[in-house]
């Protein structure tokens, strides 16, 4: 990664001094001195020319010619480095140099000018002694103000000027010489505090103009980008995407905008704080930036919401979009690499939409609806993953967008039921209940929730959710007691989304409610995905710990779908491991699955923990599993998930078929 993008490059502008403060003002210094210098060379001229003609009848021609061509080469110097400095001198690093050669080319001046107090100054001749000294006293003056801006140039050429002609007035002698010399003196005095005094209010208003463009800078990049990560921010994207989607168009080249969003990012940032959570999203700018190519820009929108544009990527469409998978990969590996916030290490994955230009929209609020799309696709069709926008994934995207609204409806009104799935014990006792949501939609009937927890998940709106179900188990528990039906051990299981295990107050919230329903906790069995037990191991442990303490048991959800280690069980106080059907559908027929599970009963019963085989849809399959070991299974071949109502129906049938078959033990007996 040799290159690094302008991204990078754009200058974070300090809220102090600007930067390099001290040679801008030297800049605007040299450029004053440098601004008035023909005109003032051509006042030396006219003025050494009048000189001359003056003093031709008093002072010899070879002096006043001598002194005539150091004044006329030194002016021609003068102005051919002026206009070197108009065609060269305007970079901040070169200053010094034209800096030097102002004040050198000014402090030579005075000497030659100095020089007319002994050479032009005739011994008599009051009249034209005279015309000397005024002359020299108005160029002191008139150097002065054109070199104020460099202090060394003005005092250096009024001293130079102004000390020869004192020396010269005094050794004339008179009483008229020795009163102009005192009123020289005076005036040397006067100009030289003038000089300072031009010159402190030159700096000070040359500061205040940098400063102020300073502002203006900081507020432009303000205005334009991200306060948090100092990319550049939806206007400054709009603007480059609208540029070079014209010129895309100009040039048929085909460009990509990719609409990137991280898929974790909700869950760690309310587990850890909104602050780490920006340290992670600075961290995560410089990644993206450095996956990209100089052209390109990256922006961030808000939150975790990221857009890359990269024009000009091809001529062709497939190598377009072969070159805009490749960085979107590049992308998804780089943010594979861990993320580092103090001791602890981060894992984060992105759902990419790509958008091409001007192939998929020629206006940047479509391209970028579109990439959007395709990035909700991306996310709807599992993690981590990219998709090109195609036509069909507007209805599609449609879809999801009403069916987002859908559930905001169904949780206000309380469309969202419970359904109820046995568990049985090995020994055929019904020890359990898992609790499964389904959402009665006024039109479409009964939908099950592998169509919208994801999306419930995604929108925030699981943490609602999640409340909803406790509540209703708790009430469904209250009845099964009250009906007298279950064992002292059932437990009605409830799922919790690794967003809504790791809301800070999950554990508080939790208890509120089943202290608020009068629930013994014991009942309640609480089922979290490995994966969300594993985001942060040791505020997990903590948790788990309140939670049993409490009452609770928990139970991980879905063990063989993740990483699947049972190594940190040892750490974590859990009661059961429920394998998923992944693993338990196949055990009849694939012998590695075979293996897997029954590996994991006989670990799982070594660390003292139950297993709990999901998805039994067979007696074979049931069979197998009991010559393993494994404590509890659930399944279709038990039982399917029913309405509460049938799941009454269905305690008091198990319980009266118990008695008939009590009864005839009873009659064997
Ligand atoms: P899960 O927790 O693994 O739940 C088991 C799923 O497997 C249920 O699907 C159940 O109907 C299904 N199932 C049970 N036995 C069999 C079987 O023998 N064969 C087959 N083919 N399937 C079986 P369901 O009810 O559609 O739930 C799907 C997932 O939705 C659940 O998977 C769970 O992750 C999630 N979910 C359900 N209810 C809730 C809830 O209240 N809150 C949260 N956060 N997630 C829930
Ligand atoms: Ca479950
Ligand atoms: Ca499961």
């Amino acid at each position: 990664m040799d290159h690094w993008p302008h991204t990078m490059q754009e200058t974070e502008p300090a809220e102090t001094d600007p930067p390099d403060f001290a040679a801008k003002i030297e800049r605007s210094q040299v450029d004053l001195s440098y601004t008035g210098l023909p005109s003032a060379l051509f006042a030396i001229m006219t003025n050494a020319t009048v000189i001359v003609v003056a003093q031709w009848s008093v002072i010899r021609w070879e002096i006043l010619l001598g002194w005539y061509l150091a004044m006329l080469a030194l002016s021609v110097a003068r102005y051919l480095n002026y206009r070197d400095y108009q065609n060269h001198g305007s970079s901040d690093s070169s200053s010094h140099i034209w800096k030097q050669r102002a004040i050198t080319s000014s402090l030579i001046s005075g000497v030659i000018w100095g020089s007319a107090a002994f050479l032009l100054v005739p011994l008599e001749h009051q009249f034209h002694q005279t015309i000397i000294i005024a002359a020299l006293i108005g160029m002191a003056a008139g150097g002065v103000l054109t070199q104020a801006a460099l202090l060394p140039a003005s005092l250096g050429f009024l001293i130079l000027v102004i000390i020869p002609l004192l020396a010269r007035l005094f050794t004339l002698g008179g009483p008229a010489n020795i009163g102009l010399g005192i009123m020289t003196g005076l005036f040397l005095v006067i100009m030289g505090t003038g000089a300072l005094r031009i010159h402190r209010t030159i700096y000070q208003s040359l500061a205040m103009s940098e400063k102020q463009q300073h502002s203006r800078r900081i507020i432009e990049h303000l205005a334009y980008h991200d306060s948090l990560t100092n990319l550049p921010n939806r206007r400054l994207l709009y603007e480059r995407l609208a540029k070079d989607i014209a010129r895309s168009i100009h040039h048929s080249h085909i460009g990509a905008l990719l609409f990137f969003d991280l898929d974790n990012f909700k869950t760690l940032n309310d587990s850890l704080g909104h602050q780490q959570g920006d340290k992670l999203l600075k961290q995560l700018a410089k990644r993206l930036t450095v996956c990209l190519r100089d052209e390109d820009t990256a922006t961030r929108l808000g939150g975790d919401e990221f857009v890359l544009l990269l024009p000009e990527l091809a001529d062709a469409e497939k190598q377009a979009v072969e070159l805009s998978e490749k960085t979107a990969k590049h992308i998804q590996e780089s943010l594979s690499l861990p993320f580092l916030l103090g001791k602890n290490e981060f894992h984060l994955t992105a759902s990419i939409g790509i958008a091409l230009f001007p192939t998929h929209g020629d206006n940047a609020d479509d391209l970028l609806k579109r990439a959007d799309y395709a990035m909700y696709q991306a996310k709807a069709t599992g993690r981590n993953t990219m998709r090109f926008y195609n036509p069909d994934m507007q209805e599609q995207a449609n879809l999801l967008m009403t069916l987002e609204q859908g559930i905001r409806n169904a949780l206000k009104h309380g469309e969202l039921t419970l359904y109820y799935q046995p568990l049985v014990s090995i020994e055929e006792r019904l020890v359990g209940v898992e609790a499964l949501v389904r959402w009665w939609h006024p039109e479409k009937g009964l939908i099950d929730p592998n169509q919208f927890i994801p999306l419930v998940e995604q929108s925030g709106l699981i943490i609602q959710l999640g409340e909803q179900v406790l509540e209703q188990a708790c009430l469904a528990i209250t009845r099964l007691t009250e009906s007298g039906l279950i064992d002292d051990d059932f437990k009605v299981s409830v799922n919790v989304s690794p967003l809504q295990f790791s809301a800070k107050d999950f554990v508080k919230d939790t208890i509120n409610t089943v202290v608020t329903q009068d629930i013994d906790p014991n009942r309640l069995l609480l089922e979290v995905t490995e994966n969300a037990l594993l985001l942060n191991l040791r505020e997990t442990v903590n948790k788990v710990d309140q939670l049993r303490q409490a009452g609770f048991s928990l139970a991980i959800d879905d063990f063989g779908t993740g990483q699947s280690s049972l190594a940190y069980i040892k750490e974590l106080p859990i009661d059961i491991i429920k394998i998923d059907r992944i693993l338990i559908k196949d055990i009849n027929t694939q012998k590695a699955d075979a293996i897997i599970v029954e590996g994991t009963v006989i670990m799982a019963r070594k660390l003292g923990v139950k297993v709990v085989a999901e998805g039994v849809e067979d007696r074979e399959t049931l069979e197998k599993l009991k010559s393993y070991g494994c404590h509890i299974v659930q399944g279709y071949h038990i039982g399917k998930p029913m309405t509460f109502e049938r799941f009454m129906d269905y305690l008091q049938q198990r319980r009266s078929n118990e008695n008939i078959t009590l009864a005839f033990r009873q009659g064997d007996r």
